[in-house]
């Protein structure tokens, strides 16, 4: 793991006195508007698979976004993909593994549709970025910052404030709706895409590593099936790149095409894909 920092506890520290007041601020109203019927509507409105476009001008799009939930980095959002692709290259694991590390956060480029009515736009992340949660029942006190959870308003629903709310015991994660973000937006553009031939491991990489009160925290096992503990196998062997190989290294995305491109081809042909 040479490519991974050792010191893991300089990560993800969300710390209230230490970190920037403005990822608190996105986790309070993260928390307090994402409800089960504004995850339906989102649904509505951005998975409409209109706007194609070329994978690497999508990914230039990705230059003009600064991720505000996260305490670990400022730099656009396209640098954490390079780096984390180069990561997965540098410990000589599979093409297509080291593809999902690049294109796992793209589906930020959600912001190009975006408004901040919907916290999807470059001023308000909160409906595109940050540790995503079940809508629909209770909130776990794994999610971070667990005092912003009593703010939902479904927390007082009958039954969306309940321990199964909308769904059934055992029903699978498949099966139940997290918040709108830019993980499932990505897994849905993807699974449209008539080219996608990106295995099975990695479309779970893709729709499930922002939700960590599931995969980190171990909340959720009134749904989860054995297939959601490999998911959770998979999630937890890319979690490392996700996570751990942030740094202030800039990379050039014109410099790392020439290597990408041959991959992305082999897994998403050359057809534009329809965001
Ligand atoms: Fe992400
Ligand atoms: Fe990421």
């Amino acid at each position: 793991m040479g490519t991974i920092a050792t010191d893991k506890e300089q990560f993800r520290n969300y710390n209230h006195d230490q970190v920037n007041p403005a990822v608190v601020e996105h986790y309070r109203k993260m928390r307090s508007r994402q409800t089960y019927d504004y995850v339906q509507s989102m649904k509505a409105k951005y998975l409409t698979y209109d706007t194609p476009m070329n994978l690497w001008d999508a990914m230039r799009k990705l230059n003009e976004l600064v991720d505000v939930s996260d305490p670990d980095l400022d730099l656009p959002n396209v640098q954490h993909l390079i780096q984390s692709a180069e990561a997965i290259r540098a410990d000589g694991r599979e093409d297509w593994m080291q593809l999902v590390g690049l294109i796992h956060d793209l589906g930020k480029m959600m912001f190009v549709k975006g408004s901040d009515e919907d916290g999807t736009s470059q001023a308000e992340q909160w409906g595109m970025v940050g540790d995503v949660f079940v809508v629909g029942c209770k909130l776990p006190d794994t999610c971070v910052y667990p005092e912003f959870n009593a703010l939902n308003p479904d927390m007082d629903h009958p039954v969306y404030g309940t321990e199964l709310g909308a769904y059934s015991q055992g029903c699978g994660l498949d099966q139940v709706d997290l918040a709108w973000g830019h993980d499932e937006y990505l897994y849905q553009v993807l699974s449209h895409h008539k080219n996608n031939k990106i295995p099975e491991a990695g479309m779970v990489m893709i729709r499930y590593h922002s939700f960590y009160p599931w995969h980190t925290g171990g909340s959720y096992t009134q749904f989860t099936t054995a297939k959601d503990d490999q998911y959770k196998q998979w999630i937890i062997d890319f979690n490392q790149y996700d996570l751990y190989t942030k740094s202030q290294k800039v990379y050039e995305l014109d410099e790392v095409i020439d290597y990408y491109a041959p991959i992305a081809e082999k897994y998403l042909g050359s057809d534009p894909i329809w965001f």
